[in-house]
């Protein structure tokens, strides 16, 4: 597989052709401010000691504190912390949040550790990042194989550390400790607001949209859910084990209910079971991959019929299969802006944290839709100007905005 850093670099370096960026910019872009790389001692339940390499990337924070979210897995490695880092810095800056990137890891299989271990390696974790961190440092959050408990457990740490309460450290916590409403719908409500702009800015009925998802977790979910409810039809939906299809259109909630009791969509009542290549190749309007990174590559590409794709998932496509996708005339919208809604409800965390007031789950859906909308017109207007692709186009603006703060601050 491509490196993740390499692709960002790469990425990077053609927004420079666009922007005339300078070498010394380009460079100080390219790597991150700092990357921590720390070896974690965590005592296991056996009452031995395992030794665990971590790591903590900031990438740029011009704008504002450094934001991303900790992953805990096997294969993680510095290069894939340094690239999403790299990554965060431009979601925030696509919706105008202000905040930089920064993203941490840790190698671990935690589906392998007790609910123990795994407490000990999180706190163990803060311990050796309390300083890079705080609410107007580092903002982390819950990733790959972390949620809200292992943020309270981080959170607890480093509030024990500082001695004071700070919940603003850490975003993405359970809301009895200052979590956001509206967080759990965040990501898919987001997507879905970006699919509404495309279907105005397009002028397309939605009444005869077809969508196929791909991946039916709390993106693809809500995602699904809030389409629905507005009109369009979801003719496919996929999970790990296998896909079905109607072509009359799924109830959201029904196929929820049914993986629930099943474990997956499969076999779901009244549809037909398609597999994941099949629902990637459908015939539809919108194809939104809400499950992995490189879905769709060089290898199938040539496959999708679709005409739109919403990219929920972070990096669904890869570079070689967006060239062919672009000359195919299928419009992609990024990663960066779709799946932004996450990220934006995070900010709003923070915002209540730091205010010590609280907001109703209307007033994050509102406030949440604004930002989307915003930013779905400005890329857009990118796109229209120099006639590049959807993701060119928010990195273009992305990366600009971040240049522009740069320079105001003396070029740091
Ligand atoms: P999740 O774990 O809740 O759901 C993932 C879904 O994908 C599950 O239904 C799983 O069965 C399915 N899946 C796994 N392998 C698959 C395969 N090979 N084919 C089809 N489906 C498969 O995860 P999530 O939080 O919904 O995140 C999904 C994607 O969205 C990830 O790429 C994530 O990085 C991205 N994302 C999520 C958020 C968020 O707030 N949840 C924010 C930004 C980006």
């Amino acid at each position: 597989m491509s490196n993740p850093y390499k692709n960002a670099v790469r990425q990077l370096r053609e927004v420079s052709k666009y922007l005339k960026i300078d070498e010394e910019t380009f460079k100080k872009l390219a790597v991150p401010k700092k990357v921590i790389k720390v070896d974690l001692k965590v005592k296991m339940d056996s009452e031995q000691y395992k030794t665990f390499k971590a790591f903590r990337s900031q990438h740029n924070n011009a704008v504002g504190p450094y934001k991303g979210g900790i992953r805990f897995h096997p294969e993680v490695t510095e290069d894939e912390v340094k690239a999403l880092s790299i990554w965060m810095t431009w979601k925030c800056s696509v919706v105008g949040i202000p905040y930089g990137g920064g993203k941490g890891g840790v190698i671990c299989n935690p589906k392998e550790m007790s609910e123990k271990e795994l407490e000990r390696l999180s706190r163990a974790y803060i311990r050796a990042i309390v300083s890079d961190i705080g609410a107007w440092k580092d903002v982390p959050a819950p990733d790959v194989n972390t949620n809200a408990k292992i943020m309270a457990w981080m959170v607890d740490e480093y509030e024990k550390i500082v001695g004071h309460p700070e919940p603003g450290v850490i975003t993405g916590k359970p809301i009895e400790l200052g979590g956001s409403l509206g967080r759990t719908e965040a990501t898919g409500l987001g997507a879905f607001y970006i699919l509404e702009q495309l279907v105005k800015a397009r002028k397309l009925n939605k009444k005869s949209l077809k969508i196929a998802i791909q991946g039916y977790g709390n993106a693809g979910y809500w995602f699904a859910y809030f389409a629905e409810k507005a009109g369009y039809k979801i003719v496919a939906i996929s999970d790990s084990k296998g896909g079905t299809y109607k072509v009359s259109g799924l109830d959201p909630d029904k196929v929820m209910e049914h993986k629930k009791k099943s474990g997956s969509v499969v076999g779901f009542k009244g549809s037909k079971e398609i597999n994941n290549k099949e629902l990637l190749e459908l015939k539809v309007d919108v194809l939104a991959p809400a499950a992995l990174e490189n879905v769709i590559t060089k290898d199938n590409a040539d496959e999708i019929k679709a005409e739109y794709i919403i990219e929920i998932a972070n990096g669904p496509i890869t570079p070689e299969a967006d060239e062919i996708l672009f000359r195919k005339g299928i419009m992609s919208v990024p990663d960066v802006l779709s799946n932004a809604g996450g990220v934006t409800v995070s900010y709003f965390e923070w915002m209540q944290n730091n205010r010590g007031r609280y907001w109703k789950k209307k007033k994050v859906f509102g406030k949440l839709k604004v930002i989307m909308d915003k930013a779905f017109k400005e890329v857009w207007k990118v796109y229209k100007e120099k006639k590049v692709n959807m993701r060119m186009a928010a990195y273009i603006l992305a990366v600009n905005r971040v240049i522009k703060a740069m320079q105001l601050k003396g070029g740091k």
